[in-house]
């Protein structure tokens, strides 16, 4: 209200005085108990928050950037016809992701006064989608970005993007005759790559190449270290690792190579501990030995230049991802480590300090994309108290089952034991005539009702509703089926207010572990996350952090297609959609199958004429149907909101 002033204004100081606020009876929910819930602050990066209205945030060139709103984004979305599941891509946050890492990198050598560079390499393998790898490329490029392939196909991708004269293309994993001379035929059309060597019997190999094509070749070796990651990908190094050679074979490849009069060739020497590191010791411990083998080469008269120490940055979702680890160092400690390790060693040694490289792929990639969906419907867990006790007219076996549930709470164990002894035995009556179904439905609830009282107070929690979602696990999110990687969930909207339910999610999909049930929390993941009560409005969850190899691990379980994906850039007053990959249709995931649409529709349409033969169906009816189907195939795999 805009009242004129009056000489009644009371005197500034007077006004500047507090004035007691009304006390509520509630204690109220903000958005920053939102924010600790749903455990934004650690894994938002500063990309993702709380806005004021109770809707997700996305600053997508960090906290001190531009704003959208994740619900609005949603709503437009829909406008525009692009339905949810959908996969929602922020350039910027690939840029920024990209800045991040080479800016920390050229902090460490500029603290260390490194006498070498850096250059941050994009593993092909983490995101090959084009648009991605593209968009880090172009942005990268201008501070020395490279790129990294692991087979013949991610090679033409590479081979696509690295166009610039400086653009270097680093090529791993296992290689045949074809994939040795696209790498090395490369050259010759001005693209620049190395090939690394990562078993002893791929020297021969790449040697007959070269004498054939008559090219010098820039080689590589891959090294096999004693220093495991920490993390559980761990795997991926030690001893006992698939790719790298140990110290025998290292020396062997040397001589190889210097019986081929290829040594100046080599130029880096690679290793790679394992995806997600989540402890820094690790990183520096395999940085330190990968300096030792180094050093002792360019001693032994090799003239390596790079030092590529492979991947492993860690990202952290929030929380322990599996194996209850959570990532104990920050992006600048992790630069710190690598370039104050192998700068000292360098240093001790008196050789010259290579350029280091990092493939940290995780680490560009998994904070671009969201994955949007909605809830279908809710399957509310009714308090264990709705089960009415039995009444004398009931089967014996439900009075022993509710019995066991009163019994004074002492060995869950025993009181399962003994609930699966008394669900033997009533399935044994009914099976004998001797239990109807009416007694057995009630045996069932009470038998149902014990157990879940006995469960909950042996776990101490609460019951979870089940929230059904439209998106499938298998195409979304691989990784929390394959490896119960836990990912950041969070609704975009209604974080204004306290949400009430705990909840559990499952999937379209037919498949019982189509659902995810532990998310980030205290610990080593929490059983079900808080989410609202229906209201009648959309509700849209998001699952954040997905950018890293979800999409190409997804599968196609039960037929559930690629959802649709959209990247969004800001601009001048707001973002704007381009590059709009539509999701895979029916007929797209039949041909997958070997199973064509034309194929489909001619059963069909053999069937109707069937039909009508026999006069089930008129003609016109016939046609209309085989129109409809025609048209129906063409439509998303997922359940469309009418
Ligand atoms: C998978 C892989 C990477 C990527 O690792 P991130 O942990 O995602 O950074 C890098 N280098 C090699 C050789 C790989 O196999």
């Amino acid at each position: 209200m805009n009242q004129p002033m009056t000489d009644e204004d009371p005197p500034r100081e007077r006004r500047a005085q507090p004035t007691p606020r009304p006390r509520l009876a509630e204690p109220t929910w903000t958005v920053d108990d939102a924010r600790t819930l749903y455990g934004i602050p650690r894994w938002g990066a500063g990309f993702f928050d709380v806005g004021e209205r109770g809707t997700m945030l996305v600053r997508p060139r960090g906290p001190d950037g531009p704003a959208l709103d994740l619900a609005d984004v949603a709503a437009d979305l829909a406008a525009k016809g692009i339905g949810l599941p959908a996969l929602v891509r922020f350039t910027d946050i690939l840029r920024a992701r990209t800045d991040a890492l080479q800016g920390a990198f050229e902090q460490a050598i500029a603290e260390h006064g490194y006498p070498g560079a850096y250059r941050a390499v994009i593993p092909i393998k983490v995101n090959q989608q084009w648009h991605v790898a593209r968009a880090v490329v172009e942005h990268g490029r201008r501070r020395g970005l490279a790129l990294e392939v692991g087979t013949k196909p991610e090679l033409y991708i590479a081979l696509g993007l690295a166009t610039a004269p400086d653009d270097l293309i680093v090529c791993n994993g296992f290689k045949d005759r074809a994939y040795v001379e696209l790498a090395l035929g490369a050259g010759k059309l001005g693209r620049r790559s190395i090939l690394v060597l990562d078993r002893v019997g791929g020297v021969d190999l790449v040697v007959d190449a070269c004498r054939r094509l008559g090219v010098r070749p820039r080689l590589g070796v891959r090294v096999k270290l004693s220093s495991k990651g920490a993390g559980c990908w761990s795997d991926s190094s030690g001893d006992h690792s698939k790719f790298g050679l140990d110290m025998a074979e290292l020396l062997e490849t040397v001589e190889a190579l210097r019986r081929a009069g290829m040594l100046d060739c080599l130029e880096l020497l690679h290793f790679h501990i394992g995806s997600q590191i989540t402890a820094l010791h690790a990183v520096e411990e395999a940085a330190r030995e990968a300096s030792r083998i180094f050093a002792e080469l360019r001693r032994a008269g090799v003239r390596l230049r790079y030092l590529d120490c492979g991947g492993g940055l860690a990202v952290d979702y929030g929380g322990a991802v599996t194996g209850g680890r959570t990532v104990d160092y920050s992006m600048a400690q992790y630069a710190g480590a690598i370039v104050g390790a192998v700068g000292r060693i360098c240093a001790e040694v008196g050789v010259p300090a290579p350029t280091l490289l990092t493939e940290s792929g995780r680490a560009l990639l998994a904070h671009h994309s969201v994955l949007l969906f909605d809830v279908l419907e809710v399957h509310r867990a009714e308090p264990v108290e709705a089960v009415p006790p039995p009444d004398p007219g009931d089967d014996p076996l439900s009075h022993a089952a509710w019995r066991l549930g009163e019994a004074p709470f002492r060995d869950a164990e025993d009181t399962l034991r003994r609930l699966i002894d008394l669900r033997a035995q009533a399935l044994e009556r009914f099976n004998a005539g001797r239990l109807d179904l009416r007694g057995r439905a009630r045996f069932e609830a009470i038998a149902h009702t014990v157990e879940r009282r006995v469960r909950l107070l042996a776990e101490g929690r609460t019951p979870a509703d089940i929230y059904y979602c439209n998106f499938s696990l298998f195409q979304s999110l691989p990784d929390h089926w394959g490896i119960d990687q836990l990912f950041p969930v969070a609704p975009v909207q209604r974080l204004d207010e306290a949400p009430a339910r705990r909840a559990v999610l499952a999937d379209l999909s037919c498949d019982s572990h189509g659902m995810v049930q532990t998310f980030i929390g205290r610990g080593a993941g929490e059983h079900g996350v808080m989410l609202h009560e229906g209201d009648g409005g959309r509700y849209v969850l998001g699952a954040f952090l997905v950018g890293a190899y979800q999409k190409s691990l997804s599968s196609l379980h039960n037929l559930f297609g690629a959802t649709n994906a959209v990247h969004l850039a800001l601009c001048e007053g707001g973002y704007e959609v381009h590059e709009v990959a539509e999701g895979e249709t029916m007929a797209d995931v039949l041909e997958y199958v070997r199973f064509p649409r034309a194929r489909v529709l001619a059963d069909l349409a053999a069937a109707a004429d069937a039909a009508v033969q026999r006069g089930a169906l008129t003609r016109p009816e016939a046609d209309a149907l085989l129109d409809a189907h025609r048209d129906g195939m063409h439509g998303t795999t997922y359940l469309v909101d009418n």
